[in-house]
């Protein structure tokens, strides 16, 4: 149920008699080598807030289409950064209207690993939480990574699964970095670029379908375990729904 396509006056009797919960995803407009979509971490996280939305009922916020990236991807064409501080106030200034209009419970969703990024949604507060849908065990999935890098074995094989489309997979270019040798440019200390760095790490070429119904499947089930409960129609609601009921 996308906020999006609703008028306030239904937004307001959704809040009041359904769910007063929302759901906001938080994408980042990234490269992802020469293979997937800039728009691939806004694809996911709409996915899986859509999903939970059925679940909960809870409405989904307006997708945020930026967040943070690794200074090294500015050499890539389209990439785009807002720093840490943007992020959080930007997700905050949103939660501050939503909450005067009743909402009680925020999950932000996202499926983009820059730990700037995570860092800037991990807020604390009750009533915020983040999912990070990445987060999930590959061990018994991937054949060539022991996790999900970028643009990689995992997140290839996600796209593939659903959204096969904007899978340009004759374009695949290669380049492997030790996560060790690359944590200088993960933490964005080196602003240039690994030499031969192609925008993916890891094996793209090895993604496939079948493991990516594997992942997403997971990543179905993390979603479901983190979100439902905490989005489920506050206590408040549930007391009105009572006494409306009598
Ligand atoms: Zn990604």
């Amino acid at each position: 149920m996308l906020m999006l396509n609703m008028t306030w006056h239904e937004i307001e009797k959704h809040l009041k008699n359904v769910n007063d919960n929302i759901i906001i995803s938080v994408g980042t407009c990234e490269q992802h080598g020469y293979h997937l979509p800039l728009g691939t971490d806004i694809f996911i996280a709409e996915y899986f807030a859509d999903i939970l939305s059925e679940k909960t009922g809870a409405i989904v916020a307006p997708t945020l289409n930026y967040g943070v990236n690794l200074p090294c991807d500015i050499h890539f064409a389209g990439t785009t950064s807002i720093s840490a501080e943007i992020l959080r106030e930007t997700i905050l200034s949103i939660i501050n209207w939503w909450e005067q209009q009743g909402v009680v419970h925020f999950a932000i969703l996202t499926c983009h690993g820059d730990p700037f990024h995570l860092q800037a949604l991990q807020i604390k507060a009750d009533n915020i939480k983040l999912i990070d849908i990445s987060d999930i065990d590959y061990s018994d999935i991937l054949e060539k990574q022991a996790t999900i890098r970028h643009a990689c074995e995992a997140e290839t094989s996600i796209v593939l699964q659903l959204f096969p489309e904007k899978v340009k997979a004759d374009k695949i270019q290669e380049f492997d970095i030790d996560s060790n040798n690359f944590k200088k440019y993960l933490f964005h200390e080196d602003k240039g670029m690994p030499k031969g760095y192609v925008g993916s790490l890891g094996f793209p070429s090895f993604g496939t379908k079948e493991k990516g119904i594997c992942i997403v499947n997971s990543m179905i089930d993390k979603t479901i375990n983190e979100g439902v409960e905490f989005l489920k129609a506050s206590t408040k609601l549930a007391d009105r729904q009572i006494s409306t009921e009598k």
